[in-house]
């Protein structure tokens, strides 16, 4: 009689803490990811990266780099690469006066905000240089030249109504079949956030080309078929 198959490798030893780290490090940057969405978003791109071999991933919105490293995180395990794209000027709602602002990232020679440093102390403090990739931009301009299918793509950079759509518009058609799209900030309630993240979110699914993988907060995981 043939020998059982044998269940998947625990995860070593080494893996195990490496993945403690980041995690640490993760919960530990500034940004606006929960440590539970953080870990979700870690498992689908960990699943993304798994499946389909030299996997491309990217994040739209880095910010100080929180989700970059859950994301770097399941890339450097599955041997993916992330390019983690953002003009680093921040969004409408963290601009002076609203909400989100947050002073201290303001440079004062150009007075903008500017998170690119931070970001790039976030990445450089978790090890993952050769795993991500910064690509500073504005979104619309690198997807309009974006040719790389992507095995995982996050979307979580503007909220307004005309970025979110672009983000969706120019990102979502380069995931591949059997690929992952996910979504963050996706309020089904008006009352606990803005509108546009649901309504890509709800686009993609009306579309048909995805079907709902598992959600986490407002973190939506969305699957090609
Ligand atoms: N994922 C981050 C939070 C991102 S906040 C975290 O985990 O903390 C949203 C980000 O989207 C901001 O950093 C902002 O600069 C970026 N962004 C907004 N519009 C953009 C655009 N058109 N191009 C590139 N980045 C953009
Ligand atoms: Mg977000």
């Amino acid at each position: 009689m043939d020998a059982p198959p044998l269940p998947p490798p625990a995860p070593t030893h080494e893996r195990w803490e490496r993945r403690e780290q980041l995690f640490g490090l993760a919960r530990a940057a500034t940004g606006f990811m929960p440590d539970d969405e953080g870990e979700a978003l870690y498992l689908a791109a960990l699943r993304a990266g798994a499946s389909l071999e030299n996997a491309t991933f990217v994040e739209i919105g880095a910010w100080c780099g929180k989700s970059t490293v859950y994301l770097g995180a399941a890339a450097e395990e599955t041997g993916a690469v992330l390019f983690s794209l953002d003009h680093h000027h921040g969004s409408e709602e963290n601009q002076p006066g609203w909400e989100h602002h947050d002073r201290s990232l303001v440079d004062p020679s150009t007075g903008r905000i500017d998170t690119l440093p931070h970001w790039r102390r976030t990445i450089i403090g978790a090890d993952l240089e050769s795993t991500v990739v910064g690509v500073v931009g504005d979104s619309p301009t690198v997807s309009s030249r974006w040719t790389i299918p992507l095995a995982f793509c996050f979307i979580d950079g503007g909220h307004g109504e005309a970025p979110a759509w672009a983000d969706y518009r120019g990102w979502a058609r380069h995931v591949v079949e059997d690929g992952w799209l996910a979504i963050h900030d996706v309020f089904p309630d008006p009352a606990d956030g803005g509108r546009p993240p649901y309504d890509i979110w709800r686009a993609a699914v009306d579309s048909a080309e995805f079907v709902e993988d598992g959600e986490c907060g407002s973190l939506r995981i969305l699957r090609r078929i």
